[in-house]
């Protein structure tokens, strides 16, 4: 099966493919209908470029989250698209925490502190942190990454609030040791809150101006899911007064971030960290050529998106 691959994707499983060219999108102009697997990062799919590509059977994506990709464009001509699901849940967990605690802690303001030598006075005169132990952990969107969220905030003893469309069955809830909130109620309730729902249709702009005025003063809003689930410039706006601390992986024009927040010290940013782990990548690459061989082989692709 002839690939196209937007880059050389990590690890050794990308060797497995036998013939494979790799061309950013942005260099495909010319229709070829040669083509019959697309392997991408969650790069723009739409119909345009669909038009120049009429062999196509398969788009693997190297990502869980596909909002960038036209799945409904790619099923009326009858190409499938996949998804890396589940092996990257523990990188992009481990990282949400590791923003929480960061920004809760005042971990990168303390370090900026410190190498700008303004640490003048002794151990006893540091700004006081709110206790991240025992608080009380809004997590939106309870799903793969979220569950993994929740497993370990046990260590913390956090008190777990959680939302998603369906609330899970009693049983599971006490296991997971979660209690449902719908999304307003969590967001007043919780210290601290972390975004894991997939950017569909109905999640855009979902914590919107009148959301975030929800959130406690001084708690703090950690987003490793997508950009725009998010009004961006109206949490820039609740950054600057200094109300709320953030912790920010994803933006809504990666790489740019709001020029805004780039001298604050209430907000952690990473560059869309959250499954930057060589096991997570590997697993992604491995994932996305299997479905890539699959097809090939004539079978039903491992992770159809829908
Ligand atoms: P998942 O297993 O599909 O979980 C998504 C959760 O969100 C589910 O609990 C779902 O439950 C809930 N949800 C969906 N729509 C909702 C809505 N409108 N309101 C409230 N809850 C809603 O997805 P995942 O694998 O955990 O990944 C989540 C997202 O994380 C991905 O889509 C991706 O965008 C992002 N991500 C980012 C990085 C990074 O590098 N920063 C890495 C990996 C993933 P219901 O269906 O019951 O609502």
């Amino acid at each position: 099966m002839k690939v196209l691959a937007t880059r050389h994707f990590p690890g050794p499983a990308f060797d497995d493919l036998e013939d494979v060219e790799i061309l950013p999108l942005g260099e495909l102009s010319v229709p070829r209908p040669d083509v019959e697997a697309l392997l991408v990062g969650n790069e723009p799919v739409d119909d345009a470029l669909l038009d120049l590509l009429p062999s196509l059977q398969l788009v693997s994506n190297f990502a869980v989250g596909y909002d960038r990709i036209d799945v409904e464009a790619c099923a009326r001509r009858g190409v499938a698209v996949t998804n890396t699901p589940g092996v990257l849940d523990a990188a992009t967990a481990d990282l949400a925490f590791a923003l929480l605690l960061a920004t809760q802690r005042h971990v990168v303001e303390g370090d900026r502190q410190v190498r700008a030598g303004a640490w003048v006075g002794g151990w006893a005169d540091a700004v006081l942190a709110t206790e991240f132990t025992g608080s009380t952990l809004g997590i939106v969107g309870l799903g793969r990454i979220g569950t993994a969220v929740a497993r370990r905030a046990r260590g913390f003893e956090l008190r777990l609030l959680y939302t998603r469309r369906t609330r899970l069955p009693e049983a599971e809830e006490r296991a997971l040791g979660v209690e449902y909130r719908p999304l307003d109620d969590l967001l007043a309730e919780s210290d601290t809150v972390t975004l894991h729902v997939p950017r569909t249709p109905e999640t855009g702009g979902l914590v919107d101006a009148r959301r975030l005025a929800l959130i406690r003063d001084g708690g703090c809003l950690v987003n490793t899911a997508r950009g725009d689930v998010v009004d961006e410039q109206a949490l820039v706006r609740e950054l600057v007064s200094g109300r709320i601390r953030a912790g920010l992986d994803v933006f809504v024009h990666e790489p740019r971030v709001p020029p805004e927040l780039l001298g604050l010290p209430n907000v952690v940013l990473t560059p869309h960290l959250g499954s930057a782990t060589e096991a997570a990548r590997h697993g992604m690459t491995r994932l996305a050529v299997d479905n890539i061989l699959a097809v090939a082989a004539g079978r039903p692709p491992l992770t159809p998106v829908a």
